[in-house]
């Protein structure tokens, strides 16, 4: 809603409140037929500011740095590594846990109100002002200077490349700026069971205790369709690409990582059904 497409009010007011409110929830649109919806460009219209806030209200992120305890900050120190890539920032939760822990760390994402969501939340949890990026992963060298020890995409967000050309371009941009012995860690929910074992009662994820679930309400083998559910009963979708480990590994070599060790929900020996993530560390040299 324009400011000139005000009707009503002489002095315009009403036509302000609509546009504050259509602006503050955005609906998510995925047109006629939602299982059409496979495109690496849709997911700036999925991350509306309303799934955003709910998301960001809901999940404690005291809780998530809980349950995910020290793993990322321990393998990064394992190798090393002082400089951090966050291409997959969405709203702060690695980058902040990365720049407290004292990790030279850039935050990158494709989604504006991702950014600014983290850019907040980096000043209301201990007062960090990130350094942000606007970049889409294909294209991520035209927005990012210089080399990392390290890149992570981590929250299961790879899963938004819809074609093999994408993934190909976003790794290679990944790869180019690292560093020559930096590591990629990249993760994303165990698929291979989802698309082999079905989908049940069992492949309900929750979130914070029972309030937040997401589950798969439709799956083939170009597309993992998840619906969001909160307390409120609102819910929310995302459209994914539904990754195999031994592809994203095959993937991982082929753009020229050299060695590439996986983990299943932070264990490094794991039955391939058994975990509802995957967690690939992919080096260098
Ligand atoms: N890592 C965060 C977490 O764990 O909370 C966010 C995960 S969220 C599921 C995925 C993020 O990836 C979103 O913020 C989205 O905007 C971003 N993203 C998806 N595709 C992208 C692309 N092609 N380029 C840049 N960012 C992208």
């Amino acid at each position: 809603v324009r400011s000139d497409d005000r009707t009503g009010d002489q002095d315009g007011s009403r036509g302000a409140v609509i546009e504050k409110s259509i602006e503050a929830h955005p609906a998510q649109s995925f047109g006629d037929d939602p299982l059409e919806v496979r495109e690496s460009d849709h997911y700036t219209d999925e991350y509306t500011d309303g799934f955003v806030d709910k998301w960001d209200e809901l999940i404690d992120w005291k809780k998530r740095y809980e349950s995910e305890g020290s793993f990322f900050v321990d393998l990064l120190k394992s190798h090393g590594v002082e400089s951090v890539l966050d291409v997959a920032t969405g709203t702060g939760f690695h980058s902040v846990r990365l720049i407290e822990a004292g990790f030279d760390t850039v935050s990158v994402d494709g989604s504006a109100e991702m950014l600014s969501k983290a850019f907040e939340n980096g000043q209301s949890y201990g007062g960090h002002i990130l350094r942000v990026v606007h970049a889409d992963w294909r294209w991520l060298t035209q927005d990012v200077q210089g080399q990392f020890d390290a890149v992570i995409c981590l929250g299961n967000s790879f899963t938004h490349l819809f074609s093999e050309r994408d993934r190909r371009k976003a790794l290679a941009e990944f790869y180019s700026v690292l560093k020559p012995n930096g590591i990629l860690i990249i993760d994303h929910r165990n698929y291979d069971s989802i698309l082999d074992n079905g989908f049940s009662s069992k492949h309900t994820y929750y979130y914070c205790g029972e309030s937040v679930s997401a589950e798969p309400e439709y799956v083939d083998e170009g597309l993992a369709r998840f619906r969001y559910r909160f307390p409120d009963k609102s819910q929310y979708h995302l459209n994914m690409y539904p990754l195999r480990q031994d592809y994203v590994r095959r993937l991982l070599r082929e753009v020229g990582f050299q060695q590439v060790d996986s983990y299943g929900d932070f264990q490094e020996n794991f039955a391939d059904d058994e975990p509802d993530f995957l967690v690939h560390i992919a080096e260098k040299a």
